[in-house]
């Protein structure tokens, strides 16, 4: 573990130095620090500045194509909010450097500091101060006049919403220009036990899309895949759209749905029975959401 200190150019060079980046590693310790950790994003369309709130692999769900090796259900540990300042703005420092994406073997296309995303191995809004945590982070994007420059985004699965704490850190993430990516995989009792193994009930979800839909721009994010040699049952596909179709409303910041597939192995037990969804499928079922009059975004 790094002491909670700035750090000086040469360490803040030789952690960069560390490895190439690319969009098949998503390792959380790409940089060598406890937080913040760089990433080539597929779906940001270049570097993410990722910010891990779950360093203990913890997380209320288990998704079936989760990627976090050795995931056990639990929280967010405290967070040492000392040393994620640090880290951030140690990090900031160096990203903001001209050179940066060539130190890092950056393929051309994805050059671009794209955002700061809060994830991690984990749901990172069961961290306890959730609301402080958004703050500081958006107080050392401020010191560096990246507000509201630079997207933040707060990838979660949406299941702790309706707790105060996250409401209120919705609330600031909007007022820093802000956004949610919404995990929303399966709208049905059982999809949800099947595919994110999640104590949570539809009606749960969908309050929480509706909360989350007022307070801060949200995008769904929902992964396709083939499970057991099936992809959407068609209970489930239209469950989905019409789920769609009642959050969309004229007065929410519901922007739209971003549709991806398996990029990388699951590190979980049905791994072997997981198959991406090809491309036909997703551009298929990306027409019907956007018939819905939602945007789609969709990454293969
Ligand atoms: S919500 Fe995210 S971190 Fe949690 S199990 Fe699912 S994919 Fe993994």
């Amino acid at each position: 573990m790094l002491p909670a200190r700035t750090f000086n150019n040469a360490e803040s060079h030789a952690m960069s130095e560390k490895k190439r980046l690319h969009t098949r590693d998503h390792s959380r310790d790409s940089g060598g620090l406890r937080y913040v950790y760089p990433v080539v994003s597929r779906r940001a369309g270049g570097v993410s500045i990722g910010i891990n709130l779950n360093p203990n692999d913890a997380c209320n769900w288990r998704c079936v194509y989760c990627q976090v090796p050795e995931l056990k259900r639990g929280s967010a540990p405290d967070i040492d909010r000392k040393v994620l300042e640090d880290e951030l703005k140690c990090f900031l420092e160096d990203v903001l450097k001209s050179d940066f994406f060539e130190r890092y073997g950056v393929d051309p296309e994805y050059r671009h500091l794209r955002d700061i995303a809060i994830s991690g191995n984990g749901e990172p809004t069961s961290a306890r101060g959730f609301a402080e945590i958004i703050d500081l982070i958006g107080s050392v994007m401020a010191d560096y006049d990246l507000v509201p420059r630079l997207n933040l985004v707060l990838i979660s699965n949406g299941s702790l919403i309706h707790q105060e704490s996250v409401r209120q850190g919705l609330m600031r993430l909007a007022r820093l220009g802000g956004e949610i990516w919404f995990k929303l995989d399966c709208v049905t009792d059982e999809g949800l036990t099947r595919i994110n193994n999640a104590a949570i009930s539809v009606a749960r979800v969908r309050e929480n899309l509706r909360i989350s839909s007022v307070l801060c721009r949200t995008w769904v994010q929902t992964c396709v895949f083939g499970f057991k040699g099936e992809i959407m049952s068609a209970h489930e596909r239209q469950a989905y759209l019409d789920f769609l179709r009642g959050a969309k409303q004229p007065d929410n910041l519901l922007k739209g749905v971003l549709l991806y597939t398996l990029a990388r192995p699951s590190q979980q037990p049905e791994s072997s029975q997981l198959t991406a969804a090809d491309p036909e499928w997703m551009q298929e079922f990306s027409h019907e959401i956007e018939a819905l009059g939602l945007e789609v975004k969709v990454s293969s």
